[in-house]
């Protein structure tokens, strides 16, 4: 029976830096990417974006130039990478743990979990055609695009991630409109307050969008009132959905999830030992792609650690 040093689960940033830190320490890994897990293939959320600009070292390039890079990078040399979705994970008598996948069983003295967090998003006429092509999950990293300076932009949530995504814009675009679906926001901080006391944003309530329309940007959007809004961007902030379905399935590792995110400060809760996390799946990460990076650098160097004392 081979066992392996770590196992790592997940295929973005964080994972690839923790199998790249890994391997370069001269450890047995192997690397479970998933098939299509959370809707993303290898290489995470990052594959569904056209344009990266704050990733460190990189200029400027796709989210698919920048993974397949790092997937390179990571599979070069020794690492061993499946694309296999994890289903369940076993501790065994003799302290190993048990992979599961549909269709293997691997065994190994750690684990490091990257499966990150898929953002929601919504389904209306045109919301496929322009995803990427002014419709973007994501404020903070696809907000400083230069279209945006003098037109509409719309961010649809009415939560904190809202709340921060207008803020952030007021800054980039002309006009901010807020569209929440129900008649109050889910948040009613100080800072709300300020948000929506600028002069270049306000809330419309009560509304959703039907659809949207333009060339190959979009140009507006229709709401269920029939109101036409000229926006040159569509911010959805509606939440993602953590990666731990097969965590849930997990007994003995289930008690470390908070909100279905794996909770850092929960860790000890659980005996098997040799569990470490990165990236978007830890509660109250913050979303972004070079502190997922980071994140997977930090379980390597905790797994190489705990790897060494054993
Ligand atoms: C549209 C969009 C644009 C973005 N733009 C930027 C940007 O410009 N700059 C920036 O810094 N950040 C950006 N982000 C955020 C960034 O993509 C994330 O913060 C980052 O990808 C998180 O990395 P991760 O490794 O934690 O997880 P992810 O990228 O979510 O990768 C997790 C991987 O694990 C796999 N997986 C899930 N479950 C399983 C399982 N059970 N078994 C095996 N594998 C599994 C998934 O298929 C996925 O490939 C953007 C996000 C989106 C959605």
């Amino acid at each position: 029976m081979q066992i392996y040093d770590t196992i790592i689960i997940g295929s973005g940033p964080a994972a690839y830096t923790a199998s790249i830190y890994l391997r370069d320490a001269n450890y047995n890994v192997l690397v479970l990417e998933g098939f299509n897990a959370g809707g993303y293939p290898p290489g995470g959320q990052l594959t569904s974006t056209s344009s990266i600009t704050n990733y460190p070292g990189v200029l400027h390039c796709s989210g698919q130039e920048l993974m397949d890079v790092m997937r390179t990078q990571s599979t070069k040399l020794s690492s061993q990478n499946e694309m296999e979705t994890v289903c369940k994970i076993n501790y065994t008598n003799n302290n190993l743990h048990e992979v599961i996948t549909e269709d293997n069983t691997y065994y190994t003295y750690s684990i490091i979990i990257a499966t990150g967090a898929s953002a929601k998003k919504l389904d209306f006429v045109g919301s496929d055609k322009f995803w990427n092509n002014g419709i973007s999950s994501c404020a903070i990293c696809d907000g400083h695009n230069p279209r945006f300076k003098n037109s509409n932009v719309v961010v649809i949530g009415g939560g904190n991630t809202a709340i921060e995504y207008a803020s952030y814009l007021s800054k980039l675009a002309k006009y901010v409109f807020i569209i929440v679906r129900k008649n109050n926001f889910r948040t009613n901080t100080y800072n709300t307050q300020n948000i929506l006391k600028l002069s270049n944003v306000s809330v419309l309530y009560n509304k959703t969008v039907i659809k949207a329309d333009g060339n190959s940007w979009i140009e507006n959007i229709t709401l269920n009132d029939n109101t036409i809004i000229q926006t040159a961007g569509v911010f959805y902030a509606i939440g993602h959905i953590p990666n731990t379905d097969f965590i849930k399935n997990s007994e003995l590792y289930n008690d470390i999830l908070t909100d279905g995110y794996i909770d850092l400060s929960l860790l000890h809760n659980i005996r098997p030992k040799g569990v470490f996390v990165a990236g978007d799946v830890i509660y109250g990460a913050k979303k972004q792609a070079c502190i997922a990076a980071g994140s997977g650098a930090n379980a390597a160097l905790d797994a190489i650690t705990f790897l060494e004392t054993k």
